[in-house]
């Protein structure tokens, strides 16, 4: 069985490490077996002190190597400040942008083998070697599932937002900066016209028993992926069932600031409001069973016909637990659908 997903940082991160729990623990010996390739954005992608920093794809690494701080959701645990503190006694910043000793050492080595040529979907199969060696995520055994991180391009895509006092900066200014204090009017996918997918992204959208789109952010993680040209054609054309689940739960994202986000683009922070994003897409969109319960068995407006039935599920990936029985039940969803005849644009 191979299933693919699409991720952002924590909220992907969660999702995969619970969807791994669930297939380990199946009864089933193809879900036992089963191969998941995460497709991760790096929209948010950044250059520190000339290093190159990837936080979606290090916050799914280390989520599923075992290694992230646990309370924070991104980062090393155990981690330290020694090399940031220095740099601030030269007073060079930024201030606001958190550089552990731990997670540099990654930075150091990702920006070293970038400058030897390397394709950044080689960098992550290398620094996968470490946190996931054989794709066997912590915890797990040989001969269980495994996991393949590919970043969505090796070409970089950088999402730049525009802001109410006519500034245009990074997202990580915005987002971790600002807080994203000041109103945002839209975002741009710097460089996604000229990008590509990586390699293996097209085939692993189109050919999975089932593709899954976590409760990443819609607009800034899932969006930014969606973005880059062939990757919607492939979920839309390529017969793979795609189940999402909502970030939003009872019109409130479950942490972060999504709602900034979909209010930037004129979309409705609502669970439906997400799905209308995505419903060329979804073949079902899962909602809270407590928060939105009365859309159980509605359909997604705009959805293609027969497709984006609506299921209400527990959503909040409260334990590591509930986030394997939420994964477990978007692969449910997923297989009962089955794949559907290729389009031939795909
Ligand atoms: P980031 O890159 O670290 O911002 O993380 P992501 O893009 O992966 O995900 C952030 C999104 O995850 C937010 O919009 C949250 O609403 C959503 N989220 C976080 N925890 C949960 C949860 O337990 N359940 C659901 N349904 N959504 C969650
Ligand atoms: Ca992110």
């Amino acid at each position: 069985m191979h299933i693919s997903a699409i991720a952002g940082g924590v909220g992907g991160a969660r999702f995969l490490r619970g969807l791994l729990a669930h297939l380990a623990a199946s009864p089933d010996p193809d879900r036992r077996s089963a191969r998941v390739t995460a497709v991760v954005n790096t929209g948010d992608d950044t250059t520190m002190h000339g290093l190159r920093i990837t936080p979606d794809l290090d916050t799914v690494m280390y989520t599923l190597g075992g290694a992230v701080h646990e309370e924070q959701g991104w980062g090393r645990r155990d981690e330290s400040r020694v090399v940031s503190s220095e740099l601030a006694a030269y007073g060079t910043g930024p201030d606001w942008f958190t550089l552990g000793d731990r997670d540099l050492g990654t930075h150091v080595f990702r920006t070293q083998l970038l400058r030897e040529g390397l394709p950044l979907s080689a960098v992550v199969e290398r620094l996968c070697q470490r946190w996931l060696p054989g794709g066997v995520p912590a915890g797990g055994l040989p001969g269980g599932p495994t996991v393949r991180l590919l970043p969505m391009s090796d070409d970089d895509v950088e999402t730049h937002v525009h802001l109410t006092d006519g500034r245009t900066v990074h997202f990580q200014e915005w987002w971790v900066r600002l807080r994203a204090s000041v109103p945002a009017t839209g975002f741009s996918q710097v460089g996604v016209d000229a990008a590509s997918p990586a390699p293996g992204v097209l085939e692993a959208l189109r050919d999975a028993d089932a593709v899954l789109l976590p409760p990443s952010n819609p607009v800034v993680s899932i969006g930014t992926v969606l973005g880059v040209p062939g990757v919607r054609e492939a979920l839309r054309d390529g017969g793979a069932p795609v189940v999402g689940v909502s970030p939003i739960l009872g019109g409130k994202a479950v942490r972060g600031m999504a709602d900034a986000c979909l209010s930037a683009i004129g979309a409705e922070t609502s669970a439906l409001g997400v799905a209308g994003l995505h419903a060329d897409l979804l073949d079902t969109w899962l909602v809270d069973d407590d928060a939105d319960g009365a859309l159980h068995g509605t359909s997604v407006p705009g959805a293609a016909p027969g497709r984006g039935r609506v299921l209400a599920r527990p959503l909040l990936m409260s334990s590591p637990q509930a986030a394997a029985d939420l994964a477990g039940a978007a692969l449910d969803a997923a297989l009962a659908t089955g794949r559907r005849p290729r389009r031939s644009a795909a």
